[in-house]
């Protein structure tokens, strides 16, 4: 749950207990109290469902919107106050606002030319923008003779030209269709790699976020609920909400039976036990919740030998994916759980709705949840 700095890069952006509130909300502050260290260079995700305060938090560090409480600090200087062209730093939303009557350069060179760079300069900096970004050949071009995709790239040119040490992007793929919007994350990401900018990116899209990003902050109501690299916040989630909105939650819950030294076994309260490394501070009897991966979990038709956690329960659905078939389980207690099995002829048994079924996985692949925050 910690902030924390990413490790081996400096400091670019940090938020030290900032709180917004708009005032007059039923629901209390859009964003009550958030700690972040975003690195140099770093491709940083902002990632939760609508309303938790993703755009708040990224319009507070462009400078549209001045916090309640707390500091927030760009390059280590304290920047609450300081307007947006005064913080070097640029925005792209998913609405491109290109200037359809201007050529493609043009629409690049603007702000250069109107900080009166050098003409050489300018042109020198949009043809070698235009190559990153591969719109070379259409420099020519007016906005509306160019798909979504391109025109997105050009408002990424146009962002990038002017070196802001900091990059914010809204959604910027939003409005894409799917095929489209995953080739452009992965020309993001090739783009942001070269120019070696610090991106602060906006996303509800949790594939996106995992795809593109070095470490994504998982927001919920206001809160950060978790930090950490796309691999650590899929395989390892702290809460029950980061579990549930990276993946599918997966979440057993019960108490402690024993304690120690390094793992536990948590009784179900249905009669079975499975166990777990044991969670900080927790002794027998302490209420406690787990979540594990649906790749993880191999399913039998019989109780397996030699898995210390195994769960018997009914296969209530079977959706056919392609590479992998997903099986929701119920299991004796009530909790539901999905598990994917692979089509590659390696599962045991391909169970049908109704059929008895044990699910069983490595104490390792348990991980106990925090409470939320
Ligand atoms: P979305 O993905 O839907 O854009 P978000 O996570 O970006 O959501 P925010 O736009 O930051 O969320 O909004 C957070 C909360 O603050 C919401 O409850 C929203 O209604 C409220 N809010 C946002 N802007 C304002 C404003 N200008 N005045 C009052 N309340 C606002």
């Amino acid at each position: 749950r910690s902030p924390g700095p990413a490790p081996g890069r400096d400091p670019a952006i940090t938020l030290v207990d900032v709180v917004k509130d708009y005032g007059g909300a039923r629901d209390g502050a859009a964003v009550r109290g958030v700690n972040l260290t975003i690195g140099q260079g770093e491709f940083f995700s902002l990632l939760g469902p609508s309303g938790c305060g993703k755009t708040t938090t990224l319009r507070m560090i462009a400078g549209f919107e001045e916090p309640t409480g707390g500091q927030i600090l760009l390059h280590g200087r304290d920047v609450v106050g300081v307007p947006p062209n005064k913080r070097d730093i640029n925005l792209v939303f998913q609405s491109y606002a290109l200037f359809p009557h201007l050529s493609v350069a043009d629409n690049v060179a603007f702000g250069l030319r109107r900080r009166r760079v050098p003409k050489d300069e300018v042109h020198d900096r949009v043809d070698r923008m235009l190559h990153t970004v591969e719109l070379a050949d259409k420099a020519d071009r007016r906005p509306r003779q160019l798909s979504g995709g391109q025109q997105q790239r050009v408002a990424l040119a146009r962002a990038l030209v002017n070196r802001p040490r900091a990059l914010l992007l809204d959604e910027p793929l939003g409005a894409l269709d799917l095929k489209l919007r995953q080739s452009m994350q992965l020309e993001l990401k090739r783009i942001q790699r070269e120019v070696g900018i610090t991106f602060v990116y906006v996303t509800h899209d949790q594939a996106e976020a995992l795809t593109m990003s070095d470490r994504i902050a998982v927001l919920n109501g206001g809160l950060v609920e978790q930090v950490g690299s796309p691999r650590e916040v899929y395989e390892r989630p702290a809460t029950a909400f980061v579990a549930g909105f990276i993946g599918t939650s997966n979440v057993l819950s019960g108490r402690l039976a024993t304690a120690g030294p390094d793992t536990g076994t948590l009784d179900l309260g249905d009669g079975q036990r499975v166990t777990l490394p044991l969670p900080d501070g927790a002794t027998a009897g302490s209420p406690v919740e787990l979540t594990v991966r649906p790749e993880k979990i191999t399913l039998t038709a019989t109780p397996p030998t030699g898995h210390a956690s195994r769960v018997r329960g009914t296969v209530e659905e079977v959706v056919y994916l392609g590479t992998s078939s997903s099986y929701t389980v119920r299991t004796a207690a009530g909790a539901e759980m999905t598990v994917f099995q692979p089509n590659d002829g390696t599962a045991t048994v391909t169970p049908g709705r109704g059929d008895t079924v044990w699910l069983s996985w490595a104490t390792a692949h348990s991980y106990p949840l925090a409470p939320a925050p």
